[in-house]
This record gives structure tokens, sequence and C-alpha cells, in this order.
């Protein structure tokens, strides 16, 4: 006789007897590690995973516990921890505990927002919640709406798809600064040549942008940056919001990773004139605490949405539609797609507004207390203030050969994960900080490390 299949996820006493074994093996995974990341490095890494996989795809599987057991301790070990203070590269967050709780619900309940007939409740709760966000971006506007996305690459394709629906062959303007994405979502929708605007300051400058603006044939998208990838800059948003103005482009605010400072009371007037936006990415799995994918494009203008209009006869039948069932298709370009906003919603429920914007307002005093440190280092330079959370630092007196070797040695080493930005036409290390637990000790560990493993 054949055994009966495993449990489904929406058998709660199996669920949770599994759920147990993947949280020993978490944190069996991360006391072996005992860092922020594996030491060894890649073929180090690459060979503990090999020998824990043996055979991927085995005649015979070895059953759910020891399945998971396995593979969740050899992933914990070999993971670079977002939760650990000295993992500071990327925008890489450490997910609340909440968020995470949230998304497991998501999984096991597993509804998808194709169609209102596989996601009911999930569907009205991303209704209310997106428009509460889109609120948050657009205050003045009617009715703005925000899609859930898998993140800011996504978000910026679609801006640049919905600003070509309403133009044609429009092309983009962006600045140096801009993030990588915008310019290959123009090369995916086989749009013009995109205008990249030097921006040596690390901003998009007013000046600068309504020089390329003059005389550039056919329409145009500008996108602005609210928080760059390299520095955590924010571009002056009013003054290009009124260049664009004047020269009648459409603007873009890519505020992936400064969106959620509109959380913040004491920050949020940093992105003053985000509103004057048509279209603004924002991130939550960054500066929002959320596992990915957890992304946001806000759309000042619900008209401009019926571009992603799209009937597929058994998701959204047209008499289904006039019956009353509401119609999902247009609001992604995905067809199966998660409950993100399952989480993102529990965490705006538990925190609140005031919540989040301590959350930002513990990181950003971390990247102020960060530059302090790294100022009163004699071995160390500082590239600026820092306005979010971004803080680039190098050993004074290095080359920038040095610089990336020494970010490779603490990686390989397995004892911090900074990322790298090049500024000011040298490389520096970034710290990227997210975790709102660390705290001025880490920092100091931080700026010891660099400072001692700094090539003579
Ligand atoms: C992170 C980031 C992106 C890309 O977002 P993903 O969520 O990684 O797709 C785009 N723009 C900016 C400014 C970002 O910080």
């Amino acid at each position: 006789m054949r055994a009966a299949p495993p449990p489904l996820a929406s058998a709660p006493t199996p669920l949770s007897r599994l759920l147990g074994i993947a949280l020993d093996a978490l944190r069996e995974g991360a006391e072996v590690r005992g860092g922020p990341l594996p030491a060894g490095g890649p073929r180090a890494v690459a060979e503990r995973v090999r020998a824990a996989v043996g055979e991927a795809l085995p005649d015979t599987g070895t059953g759910a516990g020891e399945a998971l057991r396995t593979l969740v301790r050899v992933l914990a070990e070999g993971a670079a921890d977002p939760a650990h203070p000295l993992c500071a590269a990327h925008l890489h967050t450490p997910p609340l505990a909440l968020a995470a709780a949230a998304d497991l619900a998501a999984s096991a309940l597993n509804p998808s927002l194709d169609s209102w007939d596989q996601a009911p409740a999930a569907s009205a709760l991303e209704a209310e919640v997106t428009t509460a966000l889109a609120a948050e971006v657009f205050p003045a506007a009617d009715r703005p709406d925000a899609l859930v996305t898998t993140g800011g690459t996504e978000s910026n394709q679609l801006a640049l798809l919905l600003a070509r629906e309403r133009h044609g062959a429009v092309r983009l303007v962006a600045g140096a600064n801009a993030h990588h994405s915008l310019r290959r979502a123009a090369w995916l929708l086989g749009l013009p040549e995109p205008i990249t605007v030097p921006t040596p300051g690390g901003v998009l400058e007013p000046a600068a942008l309504t020089e390329a603006l003059t005389g550039c044939p056919g329409p145009v998208l500008v996108a602005a940056t609210a928080g760059t990838t390299d520095e955590g800059l924010i571009d002056p948003l009013p003054a290009l919001a009124d260049v664009c103005a004047a020269h009648g482009a459409d603007l873009h605010v890519d505020a992936a990773y400064g969106g959620p400072v509109l959380f913040s009371r004491t920050h949020r007037h940093l992105l003053a004139g985000l509103d004057r936006a048509r279209t603004v990415t924002v991130d939550l799995h960054k500066l929002g605490w959320q596992p990915a994918a957890a992304g946001l494009l806000a759309v000042r203008d619900p008209a401009d949405l019926t571009a992603l209009g799209h009937t597929a006869d058994y998701l959204n039948a047209g008499d289904d539609t006039d019956a009353g069932l509401p119609d999902l298709l247009g609001r992604s370009l995905r067809t199966t797609r998660r409950p993100d906003v399952l989480k993102a919603a529990v965490t705006l429920r538990a925190l609140g507004r005031a919540g989040l914007g301590d959350l930002v307002d513990r990181c950003v005093e971390q990247a102020q207390h960060l530059a302090d440190l790294v100022e009163k280092a004699p071995g160390l330079d500082l590239r600026a203030r820092p306005v979010l959370t971004t803080v680039l630092l190098r050993p004074a007196g290095a080359d920038d050969t040095a610089v990336a070797g020494l970010r490779r040695t603490l990686l390989t080493e397995g004892r911090a994960v900074l990322g790298r930005a090049t500024a000011d036409g040298r490389l520096w290390l970034k710290a990227t900080l997210l975790n709102p637990h660390t705290t001025p000790d880490d920092l100091a560990r931080l700026v010891a490390l660099v400072e001692g493993s700094t090539p003579r």
C-alpha cells in the first residue's frame, strides 16, 4: 500500500511541527556560522552546500523532517545575515518577526491575486492597504492608487510602461545616479535611447536637467531618485518638479529606498515634492523591514492604470465583472501573484506610522553616529555626512585596489559585509544601515574592523 501524501500547509499540527524543525535549524545554522556571513569565500560555501545536498533529486526522498532540517541548516550556516549588525551592504533588510510570521500565513493560505475567486479577502485587503499607502505618497491627490510589485525594478518598469502608454515612445531622462533598472526597463520596452545626466555631486541638479531637456525631442519621462543606491542621497525634488513642469515632462520618482521616510515625523520633510511626481516607486523590503518581496508603485492619477487592463476569460470574463466580481488582472503584469500585501498590512497595523517612523529614525541616527566615528578615526576618510542611512568610508591614503581588496577580505574571512560605491572618482566602502537593533558598540566594532584591516 502506498503511504499517504505529505500533509498540506492547511493542516495546522504538521505545519507547526515542521515550523519547529525549521526554526531549530535556523538557530543551529546561525550558531555554526557565528558571524555576519560564512567564512571561506564562495568555494568553501559551495562545497558545504554540495556536501549537505548530496543528490538534489534523489530517487527516494529523505522525508520532510530530515530535508527541512538539513537544507534550512545549511542555508542558515551559509547566509549573509541581514540581522547581524556587521552585515551592512546593500539595501538588504533584516525582516521583522511579525512580517515573516505573516508571510508564512500567506504561504499557507496561498491566495493568488490574479482573480477574485482565488483571493476574496486578500484582494479586498490589498485594495485597503494600497489605497492607504497611495494616500501617504499623494496626500492631496483625488483617488491615488498603488500597485503591489516585486520591488523597485518592477515598479520602475511599470512606471516607464505607463508613461509609454500615455505618450507613445517616451524618452527616459535620468541622472547617472539613477538605479540601473530604469535604463534596463527602457531597453526592455524598446524605448528611445535614454539620456543620462551627469551627477558629479551625487544628485541630479536642476540646472543639469534643464540643459538635458532643452531641445530634447519627443515626450520625456524624467526619473529622479529619493535615496540613491550608491550614496543614499535625495535629488532636489521640488526644483526638479519645477523643471519638469516648465518643459512639459512627466516626473517619476524612484523612492525605493527613501520612500518609507514618509513614516517619520522627524525626517519626512526630506521628501518634500515627492507628491509632484506622476508615479513613485517605494520598497517595503528595505526601510520597511519586510521579507522580500514587498514593492509598490504609487500612481497619482488612477486613470493611468487603465492601460494595464487585460481580459482572460477564465480569470475576469466580462459577465463576471459585470456581475460584480472584482477584476484584478489589470493590477499587475504577473498572473499568479502572492499576497505580499498581508505582511505589509500586519506591519502597518502592528506598528502604526509612529512605530515605523521610529525604526526609520533609529537607522538615520545610527548613520549619523557612524559618520561621527569615521570622522574621528584618524585612519579613515568619510565621503560626506549621511542624509539617509548610507555612510561611505575608506582608509585614508588607500588606492581603489586596496579598498576593493579590503572589502573582499572582510567578506571571505566572514567578518563583515560592506558594499562598494564609486563617488568623487574614487572607490568607497559602503555601510547601509537598516537594522534598528544595531548599537553604538556595533558601529565602533565596524570602524575598528575597517581601520584594523587597513593595508599599509
Ligand atoms: C533597491 C532599489 C531598486 C531596485 O529595487 P528591487 O526591489 O531590488 O527590485 C531600484 N531603485 C532604487 C533607488 C533602489 O534602492
